[in-house]
């Protein structure tokens, strides 16, 4: 391998990038693709995460690499520095954030996906109609009309923010598009709730508008947009003058999986004449489960649904997704003419509507194959039992809770993430989340609910079970009582000054 010729003034001969010989390359790349696999199958045996230690994070640290290197030993390089360090979230045990698990099936489709290096920017050809199955699946899911469309993006930020672009595009006309938002754009106003992600605000930002412009509505009791005062934000900013454009509501908080009443939200959003999108990041995936879909009741009347198949659906990183009601708007807010893309009727120019049309990238990776091979090879049966399966954990951990006295339940479980807390402190809950994260046992995240902070259990993972959960518990109790002044063991972590 690597055989690569030098001429007398040491200019690189060899061109072409393509093995030298096959048959080793052959060789190793089955044995790349075995320990992947079996990097899947023993996960259990490894910890969750671990922190990385100082010499692996300075060995990976070189000049611009110049010269060629065997194949072999870069891929050595990635085994010993890479795998072992990476975030964790392929482990049962893992439950911070809201991270999806993958599976091996979505790992072999990104690899043929790869192999087939194709650009869904435009043109005809098959991973484009892949594709467009997709949004033609996801359009029946949530009963949207033939003429809606849908586009494959890094995830639910992007969405979100797409979807801003086209209700702005909306509100304003596409002249905006050329004028820029003008003294009409300063004076529209969106609205989500307290408990929105922030990317939803960065969306705002990003677009012009402003993030002060995004109004944030208060919550009620469970968690949900208080629509009465949503309509009376509203009713007030009209007064003034300013043109409210649009709502976004949240199917899934991030910080307890609170769901919106959506019907409300919708009905509110028709009489207004304001577009409404639902951030379904993870929450929306949901409708494939019959026991949770009513939850979702009202996402049917939605003109925008951005969801990410890379958290509850399993799809390995990244797949966010953002499906439009009208099509044409969708278009409306992204296409744009030019002469060295132009459109044919016959050839590999033809098949527009492109999704180059749809969104702000042009050369698009194939994110749709891994989706298309987890849909079909699971089906969807089997994906929403597994997410109807992780509510059940979540539901069990929060009995676990409520049967513990040491331990305190902070918000209600209305899906798959689950708020508690050691009786203590702030500040020794904090070390609670890291001590775990660092023991390997389990990787919960914090949040701040109320001005009190949460160990915080987002089960989203379809390897995870009882034990996991078990697990959890008893890592929170034992290092709770190290931390709140109990025996400390000399195997534990680094005590932090409190
Ligand atoms: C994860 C999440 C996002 C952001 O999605 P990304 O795919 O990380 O960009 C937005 N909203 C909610 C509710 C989320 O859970």
């Amino acid at each position: 391998m690597n055989e690569i010729v030098r001429n007398t003034q040491g200019s690189v001969t060899q061109t072409s990038l393509d093995p030298q010989d096959w048959t080793e390359f052959r060789v190793l790349a089955h044995r790349m693709l075995d320990e992947a696999i079996d990097g899947i199958a023993n996960v259990r045996s490894r910890p969750v995460w671990q922190p990385i230690p100082d010499g692996v994070r300075a060995a990976i640290k070189s000049d611009v690499p110049r010269e060629a290197s065997d194949l072999a030993d870069v891929y050595r390089e990635f085994a010993e520095h890479v795998a072992p360090y990476a975030t964790g979230n392929v482990h049962p045990g893992f439950m911070g954030w809201v991270h999806g698990g993958g599976t091996a099936v979505g790992m072999l489709a990104e690899m043929l996906a790869a192999g087939l290096n194709a650009n869904l920017g435009g043109r005809d050809h098959m991973p484009i109609e892949i594709e467009r199955q997709i949004v033609d699946w996801m359009r029946r899911l949530f009963a949207f009309p033939q003429s809606a469309s849908g586009i494959f993006v890094t995830g639910t930020s992007m969405a979100n923010l797409m979807a801003v672009l086209v209700a702005r595009t909306t509100a304003l006309g596409t002249l905006a598009r050329q004028y820029g938002i003008g003294n009409d754009g300063a004076l529209l106003t969106a609205y989500t709730s307290r408990a929105a992600h922030g990317c939803v605000s960065r969306a705002m930002d990003i677009s012009g508008l402003g993030s002060d412009a995004l109004r944030k509505i208060g919550l009620d009791a469970d968690h949900r947009i208080d629509v009465a005062a949503l309509r009376a934000q509203i009713a007030a900013d009209r007064k003034v003058g300013f043109k409210p454009f649009l709502v976004v509501a949240s199917a899934g908080t991030v910080d307890i999986g609170a769901i919106d009443d959506l019907r409300a939200v919708a009905e509110l959003c028709r009489e207004q004449g304001i577009w409404f999108h639902v951030d379904g990041a993870f929450g929306a995936l949901a409708i494939l489960s019959p026991e949770l879909a009513p939850l979702l009741g009202g996402i049917e009347l939605a003109d925008s649904i951005a969801l990410d198949f890379h958290k509850w659906g399993q799809v390995p990183y990244d797949a966010g997704f953002l499906l439009v009601r009208d099509g044409e708007r969708h278009r409306q807010a992204f296409a744009q003419p030019a002469a060295y893309l132009s459109r044919e009727a016959r050839g590999l120019a033809a098949g527009a509507v492109w999704p180059c049309d749809l969104g702000p990238d042009l050369s698009r990776g194939f994110r749709a194959l891994k989706t298309w091979f987890t849909l079909k090879t699971f089906g969807t049966e089997r994906l929403g039992a597994v997410i109807a399966r992780s509510c059940a954990l979540a539901k069990y951990l929060e009995a676990r809770v409520l049967a513990e006295p040491r331990l305190e339940l902070l918000a209600p479980v209305n899906l798959n993430i689950v708020c508690f807390r050691y009786r203590s402190n702030d500040a020794v809950n904090r070390e609670i989340v890291a001590d775990i994260q660092e023991s390997g046992i389990a990787a919960p995240s914090g949040t701040t609910l109320d001005g009190t902070f949460a160990i915080r259990a987002a089960i989203v993972n379809h390897r995870t079970d009882e034990t996991d959960i078990d697990a959890l518990v008893a890592a929170v109790l034992e290092f709770g009582g190290r931390r709140s002044g109990g025996v400390i063991d000399v195997e534990a972590p680094p005590l932090v000054a409190q």
